[in-house]
Protein backbone atom coordinates (compact mmCIF):
# COMPACT_ATOMS: atom_id res chain seq x y z
CA UNK A 1 0.00 0.00 0.00
CA UNK A 2 1.15 3.52 -0.71
CA UNK A 3 0.78 7.24 0.90
CA UNK A 4 0.07 10.41 -0.79
CA UNK A 5 -0.10 13.32 1.78
CA UNK A 6 -1.36 16.79 0.76
CA UNK A 7 0.04 20.12 1.96
CA UNK A 8 -1.59 22.31 -0.10
CA UNK A 9 -0.13 25.56 1.03
CA UNK A 10 1.70 27.57 -1.34
CA UNK A 11 3.47 31.38 -1.04
CA UNK A 12 1.58 32.57 -3.83
CA UNK A 13 -0.33 31.11 -6.73
CA UNK A 14 1.42 30.04 -9.81
CA UNK A 15 -0.62 31.63 -12.79
CA UNK A 16 -1.09 28.09 -14.52
CA UNK A 17 -1.72 26.24 -11.20
CA UNK A 18 -5.44 24.62 -10.65
CA UNK A 19 -4.28 21.89 -8.59
CA UNK A 20 -5.54 21.82 -4.76
CA UNK A 21 -3.60 24.84 -3.53
CA UNK A 22 -3.66 27.64 -1.61
CA UNK A 23 -1.71 30.98 -1.27
CA UNK A 24 -1.78 31.07 2.95
CA UNK A 25 0.18 33.18 4.89
CA UNK A 26 -2.53 32.20 7.93
CA UNK A 27 -0.36 29.95 10.71
CA UNK A 28 -3.45 29.18 12.60
CA UNK A 29 -5.09 27.95 9.70
CA UNK A 30 -1.90 25.57 8.74
CA UNK A 31 -1.98 24.72 12.44
CA UNK A 32 -5.23 23.43 12.32
CA UNK A 33 -4.84 22.10 8.67
CA UNK A 34 -2.12 19.82 10.68
CA UNK A 35 -4.10 19.22 13.84
CA UNK A 36 -6.93 17.23 11.26
CA UNK A 37 -4.18 15.66 9.00
CA UNK A 38 -2.57 14.15 11.74
CA UNK A 39 -6.41 13.45 13.45
CA UNK A 40 -6.62 11.60 9.90
CA UNK A 41 -3.80 9.48 9.35
CA UNK A 42 -4.41 8.65 13.36
CA UNK A 43 -7.79 7.08 12.41
CA UNK A 44 -6.76 5.55 9.26
CA UNK A 45 -4.26 3.64 11.02
CA UNK A 46 -7.16 1.44 13.17
CA UNK A 47 -8.87 0.12 9.79
CA UNK A 48 -5.38 -0.07 8.04
CA UNK A 49 -2.68 0.28 10.34
CA UNK A 50 -1.33 -3.89 9.56
CA UNK A 51 -0.61 -2.54 5.79
CA UNK A 52 2.63 -2.98 4.92
CA UNK A 53 3.58 0.57 3.30
CA UNK A 54 5.77 0.26 -0.15
CA UNK A 55 5.97 4.25 -0.44
CA UNK A 56 5.20 7.56 0.79
CA UNK A 57 5.05 10.95 -0.91
CA UNK A 58 4.46 14.02 0.95
CA UNK A 59 2.83 16.38 -1.93
CA UNK A 60 1.18 19.90 -2.31
CA UNK A 61 1.73 22.97 -2.53
CA UNK A 62 4.57 23.52 -1.63
CA UNK A 63 5.59 21.58 1.29
CA UNK A 64 9.30 23.14 1.59
CA UNK A 65 7.45 26.80 2.24
CA UNK A 66 6.28 24.98 5.78
CA UNK A 67 8.98 24.79 8.77
CA UNK A 68 10.58 21.64 9.06
CA UNK A 69 8.68 20.89 12.52
CA UNK A 70 5.11 20.53 10.93
CA UNK A 71 6.41 17.61 8.08
CA UNK A 72 8.39 16.04 11.35
CA UNK A 73 4.80 15.95 12.90
CA UNK A 74 3.51 14.43 10.29
CA UNK A 75 6.27 11.84 9.90
CA UNK A 76 5.90 10.83 13.66
CA UNK A 77 1.92 10.30 13.29
CA UNK A 78 2.95 7.95 9.88
CA UNK A 79 5.93 5.92 12.28
CA UNK A 80 3.14 5.31 14.85
CA UNK A 81 0.40 4.35 12.99
CA UNK A 82 1.48 2.31 10.26
CA UNK A 83 4.01 -0.34 9.63
CA UNK A 84 7.03 1.82 7.34
CA UNK A 85 9.84 -0.93 8.09
CA UNK A 86 9.49 -1.75 4.52
CA UNK A 87 9.05 1.91 2.82
CA UNK A 88 11.00 1.45 -0.31
CA UNK A 89 10.75 5.39 -1.47
CA UNK A 90 9.70 8.41 0.73
CA UNK A 91 9.37 11.33 -1.10
CA UNK A 92 8.95 15.18 -0.45
CA UNK A 93 8.02 18.21 -2.85
CA UNK A 94 10.01 21.61 -2.86
CA UNK A 95 10.48 24.31 -4.73
CA UNK A 96 13.83 25.97 -4.68
CA UNK A 97 13.07 29.21 -3.19
CA UNK A 98 12.40 27.75 0.29
CA UNK A 99 14.57 24.79 0.41
CA UNK A 100 17.58 25.24 2.79
CA UNK A 101 19.85 23.03 4.02
CA UNK A 102 18.42 22.61 7.55
CA UNK A 103 15.46 21.47 5.55
CA UNK A 104 16.76 19.07 4.03
CA UNK A 105 18.84 18.03 6.51
CA UNK A 106 15.61 17.44 8.93
CA UNK A 107 14.39 16.00 5.98
CA UNK A 108 16.48 13.30 5.85
CA UNK A 109 16.67 12.67 9.17
CA UNK A 110 12.78 11.42 8.86
CA UNK A 111 13.20 8.89 6.77
CA UNK A 112 13.19 11.09 3.59
CA UNK A 113 15.27 9.33 0.50
CA UNK A 114 13.91 11.53 -2.51
CA UNK A 115 13.07 15.02 -3.07
CA UNK A 116 10.92 15.85 -6.37
CA UNK A 117 12.44 19.91 -7.16
CA UNK A 118 9.55 22.02 -8.59
CA UNK A 119 12.32 24.03 -11.19
CA UNK A 120 9.94 24.42 -14.41
CA UNK A 121 12.19 26.41 -16.56
CA UNK A 122 15.34 27.59 -16.35
CA UNK A 123 14.56 30.49 -18.81
CA UNK A 124 14.27 33.44 -16.10
CA UNK A 125 11.67 35.41 -18.62
CA UNK A 126 9.66 31.60 -18.22
CA UNK A 127 9.30 32.07 -14.46
CA UNK A 128 8.32 35.30 -14.39
CA UNK A 129 5.84 35.40 -16.44
CA UNK A 130 3.77 32.52 -15.10
CA UNK A 131 4.22 33.69 -11.43
CA UNK A 132 7.12 31.02 -10.38
CA UNK A 133 8.92 32.60 -7.12
CA UNK A 134 12.79 31.75 -8.10
CA UNK A 135 15.23 32.14 -10.78
CA UNK A 136 17.13 29.94 -12.81
CA UNK A 137 20.51 30.23 -10.78
CA UNK A 138 18.52 29.37 -7.32
CA UNK A 139 17.07 26.33 -9.00
CA UNK A 140 20.40 24.93 -9.93
CA UNK A 141 21.77 26.37 -6.82
CA UNK A 142 19.21 24.68 -4.38
CA UNK A 143 19.22 21.21 -6.79
CA UNK A 144 23.02 20.98 -6.01
CA UNK A 145 22.39 21.73 -2.48
CA UNK A 146 19.62 19.05 -2.32
CA UNK A 147 22.21 16.32 -3.92
CA UNK A 148 24.29 16.49 -1.01
CA UNK A 149 21.55 15.31 1.08
CA UNK A 150 19.67 12.66 -1.43
CA UNK A 151 21.18 10.64 -3.96
CA UNK A 152 17.56 10.58 -5.72
CA UNK A 153 16.86 14.11 -6.82
CA UNK A 154 13.95 14.49 -9.61
CA UNK A 155 13.49 17.95 -11.61
CA UNK A 156 9.93 18.39 -12.64
CA UNK A 157 9.95 21.00 -16.09
CA UNK A 158 6.91 22.10 -17.91
CA UNK A 159 7.19 22.28 -21.72
CA UNK A 160 5.11 24.97 -23.69
CA UNK A 161 5.64 27.76 -21.92
CA UNK A 162 5.39 31.05 -23.50
CA UNK A 163 9.43 31.57 -23.98
CA UNK A 164 10.16 27.92 -24.34
CA UNK A 165 12.51 27.26 -27.88
CA UNK A 166 13.93 24.05 -28.77
CA UNK A 167 17.23 25.58 -28.20
CA UNK A 168 16.22 27.13 -25.01
CA UNK A 169 14.54 23.62 -24.12
CA UNK A 170 17.99 21.67 -25.55
CA UNK A 171 19.85 24.11 -23.14
CA UNK A 172 17.64 23.65 -19.99
CA UNK A 173 17.30 19.89 -20.11
CA UNK A 174 21.20 19.87 -20.94
CA UNK A 175 21.59 21.44 -18.10
CA UNK A 176 19.78 19.74 -15.54
CA UNK A 177 20.21 15.95 -16.71
CA UNK A 178 23.79 15.57 -15.03
CA UNK A 179 22.77 16.84 -11.58
CA UNK A 180 19.39 14.77 -11.13
CA UNK A 181 18.50 10.58 -11.46
CA UNK A 182 14.96 11.85 -12.73
CA UNK A 183 12.99 14.52 -14.91
CA UNK A 184 9.18 14.72 -14.76
CA UNK A 185 8.26 16.63 -17.90
CA UNK A 186 5.18 17.91 -18.54
CA UNK A 187 3.25 19.55 -21.52
CA UNK A 188 1.69 23.02 -19.93
CA UNK A 189 -2.03 22.37 -20.05
CA UNK A 190 -4.13 26.01 -19.97
CA UNK A 191 -6.71 24.92 -17.07
CA UNK A 192 -10.13 27.10 -16.95
CA UNK A 193 -10.46 29.75 -14.49
CA UNK A 194 -6.57 30.08 -14.12
CA UNK A 195 -4.83 33.64 -15.33
CA UNK A 196 -2.90 32.48 -17.18
CA UNK A 197 -5.53 30.98 -19.66
CA UNK A 198 -7.24 34.30 -19.56
CA UNK A 199 -3.93 36.29 -20.47
CA UNK A 200 -4.01 33.84 -23.48
CA UNK A 201 -7.38 34.33 -24.27
CA UNK A 202 -6.85 38.14 -23.97
CA UNK A 203 -4.55 37.97 -26.40
CA UNK A 204 -1.70 39.03 -23.64
CA UNK A 205 0.62 36.13 -23.88
CA UNK A 206 1.44 33.90 -26.34
CA UNK A 207 1.98 29.97 -26.31
CA UNK A 208 3.86 27.35 -28.68
CA UNK A 209 1.63 25.52 -30.52
CA UNK A 210 0.47 21.78 -29.85
CA UNK A 211 3.10 20.57 -32.54
CA UNK A 212 5.82 23.00 -31.25
CA UNK A 213 5.30 21.38 -27.98
CA UNK A 214 5.38 17.98 -29.74
CA UNK A 215 8.33 18.68 -31.10
CA UNK A 216 9.91 20.06 -28.04
CA UNK A 217 9.00 16.63 -26.17
CA UNK A 218 10.34 14.41 -28.75
CA UNK A 219 13.53 16.72 -28.12
CA UNK A 220 13.72 16.24 -24.18
CA UNK A 221 13.42 12.41 -25.08
CA UNK A 222 16.26 12.49 -27.20
CA UNK A 223 18.24 14.80 -24.77
CA UNK A 224 17.77 12.53 -21.80
CA UNK A 225 18.38 8.88 -23.61
CA UNK A 226 21.64 10.62 -24.90
CA UNK A 227 22.21 10.97 -21.04
CA UNK A 228 21.38 8.00 -19.78
CA UNK A 229 17.33 8.06 -18.78
CA UNK A 230 14.46 6.26 -19.92
CA UNK A 231 11.26 7.30 -21.05
CA UNK A 232 9.70 5.17 -18.74
CA UNK A 233 6.07 6.75 -18.80
CA UNK A 234 4.63 9.44 -21.17
CA UNK A 235 5.96 12.28 -18.46
CA UNK A 236 8.72 10.72 -16.65
CA UNK A 237 12.24 9.64 -17.47
CA UNK A 238 14.89 8.19 -15.17
CA UNK A 239 18.21 6.96 -15.15
CA UNK A 240 18.10 2.83 -14.71
CA UNK A 241 16.51 1.93 -10.98
CA UNK A 242 15.45 6.09 -10.39
CA UNK A 243 11.69 5.06 -11.56
CA UNK A 244 9.34 6.96 -8.89
CA UNK A 245 7.82 3.66 -7.24
CA UNK A 246 5.21 5.35 -6.00
CA UNK A 247 4.07 6.56 -9.59
CA UNK A 248 4.34 3.50 -10.80
CA UNK A 249 2.47 2.47 -8.13
CA UNK A 250 -0.72 4.44 -9.53
CA UNK A 251 0.00 3.33 -13.11
CA UNK A 252 -0.03 0.02 -11.86
CA UNK A 253 -3.09 -0.14 -9.98
CA UNK A 254 -1.75 -0.20 -6.37
CA UNK A 255 -3.52 0.11 -3.13
CA UNK A 256 -3.14 3.90 -1.91
CA UNK A 257 -4.40 5.68 0.96
CA UNK A 258 -4.63 9.76 0.03
CA UNK A 259 -4.33 11.85 3.38
CA UNK A 260 -5.10 15.94 3.67
CA UNK A 261 -7.71 17.95 1.47
CA UNK A 262 -8.58 16.60 -1.56
CA UNK A 263 -6.47 13.71 -1.44
CA UNK A 264 -7.85 10.65 -3.03
CA UNK A 265 -7.40 7.10 -1.95
CA UNK A 266 -7.99 3.71 -3.67
CA UNK A 267 -8.18 0.40 -1.89
CA UNK A 268 -9.85 -3.10 -2.12
CA UNK A 269 -12.41 -4.56 0.24
CA UNK A 270 -10.54 -8.26 -0.47
CA UNK A 271 -7.35 -7.35 -0.35
CA UNK A 272 -6.91 -7.41 -3.98
CA UNK A 273 -8.15 -10.53 -4.71
CA UNK A 274 -11.09 -9.67 -7.09
CA UNK A 275 -11.07 -6.98 -9.11
CA UNK A 276 -14.76 -6.04 -8.82
CA UNK A 277 -13.93 -4.99 -5.00
CA UNK A 278 -12.05 -1.54 -5.61
CA UNK A 279 -13.73 1.00 -4.04
CA UNK A 280 -12.16 5.21 -4.29
CA UNK A 281 -12.94 7.53 -2.05
CA UNK A 282 -11.59 11.48 -1.74
CA UNK A 283 -11.74 14.05 0.69
CA UNK A 284 -13.28 17.62 0.26
CA UNK A 285 -10.78 19.96 -1.79
CA UNK A 286 -12.06 22.75 0.46
CA UNK A 287 -9.69 23.23 3.60
CA UNK A 288 -12.38 24.31 6.13
CA UNK A 289 -14.97 21.57 5.02
CA UNK A 290 -11.83 19.31 5.31
CA UNK A 291 -11.03 20.09 8.45
CA UNK A 292 -14.27 20.38 10.05
CA UNK A 293 -15.15 16.80 8.64
CA UNK A 294 -12.38 15.47 10.20
CA UNK A 295 -12.81 17.01 13.29
CA UNK A 296 -16.40 15.91 14.26
CA UNK A 297 -16.19 12.47 12.92
CA UNK A 298 -15.74 9.68 15.33
CA UNK A 299 -14.05 7.32 13.05
CA UNK A 300 -12.45 6.89 9.53
CA UNK A 301 -15.19 5.44 8.00
CA UNK A 302 -17.29 8.42 9.19
CA UNK A 303 -15.15 11.05 7.70
CA UNK A 304 -17.37 12.97 5.45
CA UNK A 305 -16.15 12.03 1.74
CA UNK A 306 -16.61 14.57 -1.17
CA UNK A 307 -16.82 11.50 -3.69
CA UNK A 308 -17.34 7.84 -2.74
CA UNK A 309 -17.51 4.85 -5.61
CA UNK A 310 -17.36 0.89 -5.98
CA UNK A 311 -15.77 0.68 -9.56
CA UNK A 312 -17.67 -2.15 -11.28
CA UNK A 313 -15.16 -4.56 -13.46
CA UNK A 314 -15.48 -3.24 -17.07
CA UNK A 315 -14.23 0.79 -15.35
CA UNK A 316 -11.48 -0.81 -13.52
CA UNK A 317 -10.33 -2.90 -16.54
CA UNK A 318 -10.39 0.57 -18.78
CA UNK A 319 -8.65 2.16 -15.89
CA UNK A 320 -5.46 -0.49 -16.00
CA UNK A 321 -5.20 0.04 -19.55
CA UNK A 322 -5.22 3.80 -19.39
CA UNK A 323 -2.92 4.02 -16.75
CA UNK A 324 -1.02 0.91 -17.54
CA UNK A 325 -0.49 2.02 -21.59
CA UNK A 326 1.11 5.19 -20.27
CA UNK A 327 4.24 3.54 -18.89
CA UNK A 328 7.10 1.22 -21.10
CA UNK A 329 5.84 -1.88 -18.62
CA UNK A 330 2.55 -1.68 -20.71
CA UNK A 331 -0.42 -3.97 -19.34
CA UNK A 332 -1.02 -7.88 -18.94
CA UNK A 333 -1.85 -9.04 -22.86
CA UNK A 334 -5.30 -10.43 -21.24
CA UNK A 335 -6.75 -7.08 -20.67
CA UNK A 336 -6.06 -6.10 -24.20
CA UNK A 337 -7.79 -9.45 -25.59
CA UNK A 338 -10.23 -8.48 -28.88
CA UNK A 339 -9.71 -4.46 -28.37
CA UNK A 340 -6.81 -3.56 -30.84
CA UNK A 341 -7.48 -3.68 -34.50
CA UNK A 342 -5.46 -4.73 -36.60
CA UNK A 343 -4.51 -1.34 -37.83
CA UNK A 344 -3.12 -0.48 -34.93
CA UNK A 345 -0.87 -3.27 -33.64
CA UNK A 346 2.02 -1.21 -35.09
CA UNK A 347 1.86 1.14 -31.91
CA UNK A 348 1.50 -1.79 -29.87
CA UNK A 349 5.24 -3.63 -28.32
CA UNK A 350 4.30 -7.01 -27.18
CA UNK A 351 6.79 -9.25 -24.81
CA UNK A 352 6.88 -11.74 -22.16
CA UNK A 353 2.93 -11.18 -21.56
CA UNK A 354 3.05 -7.84 -21.58
CA UNK A 355 1.70 -5.06 -24.29
CA UNK A 356 3.01 -1.61 -23.96
CA UNK A 357 2.96 1.55 -26.61
CA UNK A 358 6.04 1.60 -28.98
CA UNK A 359 7.58 5.22 -28.73
CA UNK A 360 5.22 6.73 -31.47
CA UNK A 361 2.48 4.67 -29.83
CA UNK A 362 3.14 7.01 -26.71
CA UNK A 363 2.69 9.98 -28.87
CA UNK A 364 -0.33 9.46 -30.14
CA UNK A 365 -1.34 7.66 -27.23
CA UNK A 366 -5.33 9.76 -26.55
CA UNK A 367 -6.49 8.69 -30.08
CA UNK A 368 -5.42 4.82 -29.21
CA UNK A 369 -7.00 4.74 -25.97
CA UNK A 370 -9.98 6.68 -27.77
CA UNK A 371 -10.66 2.99 -30.40
CA UNK A 372 -9.35 0.74 -27.61
CA UNK A 373 -11.88 1.70 -24.95
S1 LIG B 1 3.94 26.03 -6.36
FE1 LIG B 1 2.90 24.30 -7.36
S2 LIG B 1 1.02 23.97 -6.19
FE2 LIG B 1 1.82 25.99 -5.62
S3 LIG B 1 0.74 27.40 -6.93
FE3 LIG B 1 2.66 26.91 -7.97
S4 LIG B 1 2.18 25.15 -9.28
FE4 LIG B 1 0.49 25.37 -7.83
Amino acid sequence: MEIYIHLPFCKSKCQYCDFNSYACKDDALIYTYFAALIREIRFAATSYGQSKIDTVYIGGGTPSMLDAGKIKSVCKALKESFDLSAVKEFSIEANPESITEDKLASYSEVGVDRISIGVQSLDDRNLKSVGRLHDSATALEKIKLAGKYFDNVSADVIIGLPYDSAEGISREIGALAPLVKHMSVYQLTLEEGTPLKKRVDEGKVWLPSDDEVADYQLLVTKILGEHGFERYEISNYARQGYASRHNMGYWMGEEYLGFGAGAHSMVRSDGGKRLSAQVRFANPRDLNAYIGGVNCAPAYDKIPRAEMSVQNEREIISERIMLGLRTSKGVDEKLLEGRVPPELEQFFERKAGRASLTPRGMEVMNGILLRIL
